[in-house]
């Protein structure tokens, strides 16, 4: 992906404001409203109301927020994002979020959290990395939205062996024990961030401590949820 100052990441037309990454056209097709569950957020016929797999399993949150599904042209932003170390394409992909969020709002699906916080990596990936790119897409946004932001809240204990081969049982079973909840939460509303949400069980399993811990809603906001 070659980004060149100035001009929009996705179509290369001039940007009328150069920190904004995306173009405004680009931006309005992104954030496109469709009709998915509020709950589990995959594709439904009702925008509104809680899907048929909902409605027999809710999910370990209350409500999540994406901008798109895991597909160019985001999916490759995310990816320079966070394998060509350029942790400056952050502020740009966090105002998409906020401008989903802030839809969502409008149309009163999502109340605005007290806390955000984000998933953490194992600390030998955030080393080898330099940076977590949930962190730096949650920073910006709690500030905006005038809510706490909690960096080190989720402590994730061990690392999780490669998740992609694994049944969702299997997942679940995987994700035992490798995070812990390292502020109090009760009473509170909260927000989990991530930059991609594939099957959720990472931010199902974090949801789960959180409300095992007393938290009064959990939401999950990320770029992309695969659909
Ligand atoms: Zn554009
Ligand atoms: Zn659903």
């Amino acid at each position: 992906m070659l980004t060149i100052p100035g001009r929009c990441w996705l179509c290369q037309l001039p940007l009328a404001c150069p920190g904004w990454g995306v173009c405004s056209c680009c931006t309005a097709s992104l954030v496109q409203p469709q009709a998915c569950c509020p709950q589990c957020g995959l594709p439904a016929l009702s925008g509104s109301l809680p899907c048929g797999r909902c409605l027999q399993r809710m999910p370990e949150w209350d409500a999540i927020t994406y901008v798109t599904d895991y597909l160019p042209p985001l999916s490759t932003v995310i990816h320079h994002l966070k394998f060509t170390g350029t942790p400056s394409l952050a502020p740009a992909l966090a105002r998409l979020l906020l401008l989903r969020i802030l839809a969502s709002r409008r149309k009163g699906r999502i109340q605005l959290p007290d806390s955000v916080l984000s998933v953490p990596l194992h600390h030998a990936r955030a080393w080898r990395r330099g940076y977590n790119q949930s962190a730096l897409i949650a920073t910006p946004l709690a500030r905006w939205l005038g809510c706490d932001y909690f960096p080190f809240a989720i402590k994730r204990i061990r690392s999780s062996p490669a998740q992609h081969t694994l049944t969702a049982k299997e997942r679940k079973r995987n994700l035992k024990g490798i995070f812990r909840v390292e502020i109090p939460v009760a009473g509170r509303h909260m927000a989990i961030v991530d930059d991609v949400v594939t099957t959720g069980s990472t931010v199902a399993e974090i949801a789960r401590l959180l409300k095992k811990q007393g938290a009064a809603t959990v939401q999950v906001w990320c770029l992309c949820r695969t659909l």
